[in-house]
């Protein structure tokens, strides 16, 4: 037997996502030509644009389609420094690598950019007051917040809602990076009040490469990549038409699996805590104080020694498949950012058990039985 359970780093393809995209590998016109067979191809990109503008609420226009999240997050950085003119930047030591990274590059090549991080308290939490505390000393229309809507590693939620009204009470911009919440819980972009969005199918049973930005209409940046005019002119380069196909389809999968069952994925992370805090009392599971989680990500300390040295290891021999923090740290060999920024105990084994639509009871009770096995 074998169990998945590494789908915050990425999902299996949705058999409906593969039949979709099958469907459609013999369209290969450019979307930009004017004959039939680009006209065809245009047809499907803006259907997926106007179907998902609709299901969060916001106008088409405000969609562009890109190379997945990262490439989002990079042009609504860079573009609010350098379309914009922010001199200001409020953030988290705990966002992903493509804000932080994007950041540190904007201080580089921008060195009248300032940038403050939140403090957080241990359990990856943090108290929308403290961004207000910022925002007060930050010039008003020259400030991003770039804040997460759920941490990918500590499956922490933040009260977004609460930031993007902050933001908007001071002028500034905000940048919610919806990676691992888009079709995983329930929310329409306006009530965020984010002015930018990044989506990645590739979380969400849909194909690798392709995501979508959003961006309002009242905070609009130019591109991050140019040449043609495609995306109207926001991310040049012919469009990745089989994957916006796959997109739209997972983006569909997802939302009516969010209506029709919404308890589905909290209720084999509830199942996964409850056996674990059953069975390996010893391990502590990371429960943020105010109980807002993403049900998608159950991360879990396990004390280090002889059983749990290697148990990411020890856990893929069996079959399992964890991340040891994110993925692309977890490549690495290396303690994770977050767990250094929140000063975690250096004598813990972080394991992060992830969720996806896919994911059965069966999954979770055999990664149960392996880790009783090992540490038994
Ligand atoms: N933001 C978060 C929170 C993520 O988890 C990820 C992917 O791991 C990204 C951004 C980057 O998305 P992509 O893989 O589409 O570039």
């Amino acid at each position: 037997m074998q169990a998945y359970l590494d789908n915050a780093a990425t999902t299996p393809l949705h058999p409906e996502v593969k039949k979709a995209m099958q469907a459609v590998m013999d369209e290969f016109g450019n979307p930009s030509s004017i004959h039939a067979w680009g006209r065809r191809s245009r047809i499907l990109i803006e259907k997926a644009r106007t179907a998902i503008a609709e299901q969060l609420g916001v106008a088409p226009g405000e969609i562009f389609f890109t190379s997945g999240g990262t490439e989002a997050i990079n042009t609504a950085i860079y573009g609010a420094v350098v379309d914009r003119h922010v001199t200001t930047i409020i953030t988290s030591p705990i966002e992903h690598k493509a804000v932080l990274k994007s950041v540190n590059r904007m201080q580089a090549i921008r060195p009248n950019v300032t940038v403050h991080y939140i403090r957080h308290q241990s359990d990856g939490t943090f108290d929308p007051a403290a961004v207000e505390t910022l925002l007060k000393k930050s010039p008003r229309g020259r400030t991003l917040v770039a804040l997460m809507h759920a941490n990918n590693e500590l499956g922490v939620l933040n009260d977004a809602a609460a930031i993007g009204a902050l933001a908007r009470q001071y002028d500034a911009l905000y940048l919610c990076d919806t990676v691992q919440t888009l079709c995983h819980i329930p929310f329409q972009l306006p009530e965020l009040g984010a002015h930018y969005a990044a989506c990645s199918a590739h979380k969400f049973h849909g194909p690798k490469g392709v995501g979508f930005f959003y961006m309002s209409h009242a905070a609009k940046v130019k591109p991050l990549i140019w040449g043609g005019a495609q995306e109207r002119g926001m991310r040049a380069g012919t469009e990745n038409v089989m994957g916006i196909v796959g997109l739209h389809k997972a983006f569909e999968v997802g939302m009516e699996a969010l209506r029709t069952d919404p308890e589905h994925i909290l209720r084999l992370r509830t199942h996964l805590r409850d056996q674990i805090r059953t069975h390996i009392p010893e391990a502590t599971v990371w429960e943020p104080r105010n109980g807002k989680i993403l049900p998608t990500v159950l991360s879990v300390a396990f004390p280090l020694n002889e059983k749990t040295e290697m148990l990411q290891m020890r856990l893929d021999m069996e079959g399992v498949a964890v991340s040891a923090g994110s993925a692309c740290t977890s490549g690495a060999a290396q303690r994770s950012h977050v767990l250094d920024a929140l000063d975690a105990p250096a004598d813990i084994v972080p394991i992060r058990f992830s969720f996806g639509n896919l994911t059965t009871l069966d999954d979770v009770n055999y990664a149960v039985a392996v880790l009783r096995k090992i540490m038994g």
